[in-house]
């Protein structure tokens, strides 16, 4: 069986609903392209979450729902004394801004335990991170799960990385920019949105940022920049421009574009899609995504697969 795993934070998400209620959820960058890959790919392809949780109600309710959402949750720790992050979003005249209580989450310790991380990543097909996973850890933890994808690696587990660029989750910029070269250097897959990068690299265009990590030794970069072309860069090839299929005027809520993309185009690899073909794959996703609200839309993955 084939296997894809992704290791990061889901969160209790509290959404605004009616008369002052919010409607609670799930979600989480990368446990979102989880909940996408699970939906894109064959049930022949297990699609497994690592992270930790605590041992109390809320954490059982989101493994639960991890797994009658089909998935794997075999290799989550369950931390005593600590329970799983929470945001909140406030909806203002339409803005959204959101309310985190995360930096004690469980999710922080999902690094501590080696043989764990091992057992998780070994004999995977892909493995999947982001630069929110390392920015919830400790130097040492961050440490540890680059040994393990490094071992993964070694023994043939592609690794897909969204820089997923959040300075407050970090220490400092100076370690936040190493951490994320040093990590898309060891990657095969580098996901990153242009807005971000410019605004933290500098980088002029997203051709920029393509050749930056293709500089730095990621095998094949894909530059995301909303409704403008996915740049690609493959190592020794050209950079290539790719046109989104179906631009989006009406944008109802843009939460999770990235991480649905991300899913989209790492689901058509994993089936052997050549390059332009997975851009499109992720960019009808995203499309899709941008047009329900919320970050985990059904009815996108309802409409595609
Ligand atoms: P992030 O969510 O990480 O900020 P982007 O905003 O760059 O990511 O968008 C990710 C992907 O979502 C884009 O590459 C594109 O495929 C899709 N997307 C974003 N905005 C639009 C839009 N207005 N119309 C169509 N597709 C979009």
């Amino acid at each position: 069986m084939s296997r894809v795993v992704a290791l990061g934070e889901c969160m209790v998400e509290l959404a605004p609903a009616t008369n002052g209620l919010f409607a609670m959820g799930y979600a989480g960058d990368t446990f979102n392209t989880a909940w996408y890959l699970r939906h894109r790919l064959p049930a022949s392809v297990e699609v497994s979450y690592v992270t930790a949780v605590g041992v109390d109600a809320v954490s059982h309710e989101m493994l639960r729902f991890m797994a009658d959402e089909g998935i794997d949750t075999r290799h989550v720790a369950h931390v005593t004394g600590r329970t799983v992050g929470l945001y909140m979003i406030h909806l203002k005249n339409a803005e959204r801004s959101f309310s985190y209580w995360r930096s004690t989450s469980a999710a922080r310790l999902l690094a501590d335990d080696t043989s764990r991380l091992d057992a998780a990543l070994s004999g995977a097909t892909l493995a999947y991170l982001s630069g929110i996973t390392l920015a919830i850890l400790a130097p040492d933890a961050r440490a540890r799960l680059a040994a393990a994808l490094a071992t993964a690696r070694a023994a043939g587990t592609r690794i897909a990385f969204d820089t997923n660029i959040r300075p407050a989750l970090w220490s400092d910029p100076d370690t936040m920019r190493q951490t994320l070269m040093a990590t898309a250097a060891a990657a095969d897959i580098v996901l990153p949105s242009f807005e971000d990068e410019a605004r933290h690299f500098g980088d002029a265009d997203p051709a920029a940022t393509a050749a930056r990590y293709g500089r730095a030794g990621a095998r094949l970069v894909v530059v995301k920049d909303g409704p403008n072309p996915v740049i690609t860069l493959a190592a020794g090839g050209p950079v290539t421009a790719h046109a989104i299929p179906a631009p989006v005027t009406a944008v109802v809520d843009s939460t999770a574009a990235g991480d649905s993309f991300n899913a989209g185009f790492l689901a058509s690899q994993l089936e052997g899609a050549d390059l332009a073909t997975a851009v499109t794959a992720g960019a009808t996703l995203a499309a899709r995504v941008i047009t329900g609200p919320g970050a985990l839309v059904r009815s996108a993955v309802t409409a595609v697969s």
